[in-house]
């Protein structure tokens, strides 16, 4: 399957001016993309039915929202379109394996949601509980590298994926 007809990507900020950050982001969001079985990247991609809206910038309010008030990303749905969010600040300094993890995490929650509306509704432990859950079963993270890759997140960017307040993760 052809990859970027699904998405639309879109920068702003001063990091839409930088080409190395961009590159790097593409990259590993690409990689992630390829890492995910086809069955479930068909899932999506069916289930979405429109282009996914990928942005990337040096902050949005809808980060803010949410337990931590400080998150790396945010998937949002709304009137059956996708819409995630990425801050650019982690994107230099993080690891390929946490770089392709944390996008990872949000695409399981587009996975989930195309399964269950209900998904982003859950109180923010249990959907993320979903999502790790997902990670282990389905897309071959192991159950230890998830939490190590959390705490890596954490040391990088003094956040997990979304929050630390959450009580996700105890570093
Ligand atoms: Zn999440």
């Amino acid at each position: 399957m052809e990859w970027s007809p699904s998405f639309s990507f879109y920068a702003e900020g001063t990091v839409a001016k930088n080409p190395i950050v961009l590159k790097r982001f593409t990259s590993l969001f690409k990689a992630a993309w390829e890492a995910i079985p086809e069955s479930d990247r068909d899932g999506i991609v069916g289930g979405v039915g429109r282009p996914i809206e990928v942005q990337f910038r040096d902050d949005h309010p809808k980060l803010s929202r949410g337990p931590s008030g400080d998150a790396a990303a945010q998937a949002s749905f709304q009137c059956g379109a996708v819409e995630i969010i990425f801050r650019s600040n982690w994107v230099e300094g993080i690891s390929e394996a946490t770089g392709k993890y944390l996008i990872s995490h949000e695409m399981a929650h587009v996975f989930l949601w195309t399964h269950d509306p209900e998904h982003p509704k859950r109180e923010y432990a249990v959907a993320e509980k979903e999502v790790s859950d997902h990670l282990v079963q389905r897309w071959g993270f192991l159950e230890t590298a998830e939490s190590d890759l959390r705490v890596e997140l954490y040391l990088l960017n003094n956040e997990p994926v979304h929050s630390k307040k959450a009580g996700v993760i105890q570093p």
